[in-house]
């Protein structure tokens, strides 16, 4: 890889339902043959009729409960449980397993860049989002859809993929040789979060209106792989889960 390059597309206007973002993005910029079309999960989601209205969840009692705990609206509690597999932690913070395998606070639920009153939930399956965007590009790209997250044991919120299409999720170093001729034996790295990373930096978390960064220049596997850790290789969850049994 001599020279990559990242671009923002401009111009893109408030998303709504039904709106074809394939399209949206094909006429505000000349995509190529090898592009990396990076989505942020925002738009995916209002594209899909994910924004909801608070008024619309009925909070059962154990959201109720776990809001009054965490001084939240049981509403909104609601909904994350409503999107959750599994429930990894209830306090001081809802942490939660989506049904495509993501692990994330609230279950990804964003309150910002939505209008009052409302919640924008994550898209049900990001993978086959990005698979649909991808078509609709009619260049061989690849497309990854982001999203803004905590991470544990560190500071700071960063981008990463929830669903991609087109690439590679991991890129396997198994086998090949490191300076001194060492075989790599168990390195896998997750591009699809590296490249998220950079995109997510520039599209900004305010008002900035850029939700699309298109990557230029990479070599990268077509598939192979996904950053959800298999539940069975999963010891800090086994831990989590461990300790909340003890409390
Ligand atoms: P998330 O990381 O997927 O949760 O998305 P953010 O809320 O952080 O937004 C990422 C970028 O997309 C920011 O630059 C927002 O201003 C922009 N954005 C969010 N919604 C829209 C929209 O409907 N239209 C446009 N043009 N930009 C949006
Ligand atoms: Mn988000
Ligand atoms: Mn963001």
């Amino acid at each position: 890889m001599d020279s990559v390059s990242c671009h923002l597309v401009k111009g893109l206007p408030s998303v709504r339902e039904g709106d074809d973002l394939a399209g949206m993005i094909v006429e505000r910029f000349p995509l190529r043959d090898g592009d990396v079309v990076c989505i942020a999960s925002t738009v995916v989601s209002k594209s899909e009729g994910r924004s909801k209205r608070l008024e619309e969840y009925v909070p059962s009692a154990r959201a109720t409960e776990i809001a009054e705990d965490l001084d939240k609206d049981p509403r909104f509690v609601q909904a994350v449980l409503d999107e959750s597999e599994d429930v990894l932690l209830d306090r001081p913070f809802l942490l939660v397993a989506t049904r495509f395998g993501h692990i994330g606070v609230n279950a990804g639920i964003d309150k910002s860049n939505v209008s009052m009153g409302r919640i924008l939930l994550l898209p049900e399956d990001p993978t086959a989002s990005a698979d649909r965007i991808r078509r609709g590009l009619k260049k061989d790209c690849a497309v990854i859809v982001s999203d803004t997250c905590g991470r544990p044991f560190r500071c700071g919120v960063a981008g990463v993929a929830i669903g991609w299409s087109g690439i590679a999720a991991l890129r396997d170093w198994r086998g090949k040789r490191d300076l001194e001729g060492r075989e790599l034996e168990i390195t896998l790295e997750a591009i699809v979060d590296e490249i998220a990373g950079m995109a997510n930096f520039l599209m900004g978390e305010g008002g900035d209106g850029t939700p699309v960064v298109v990557v230029r220049g990479l070599e990268h596997p077509r598939s192979g792989g996904g950053v959800f850790r298999p539940r069975e290789l999963d010891v800090i969850r086994d831990r989590l889960k461990a300790e909340d049994r003890r409390s």
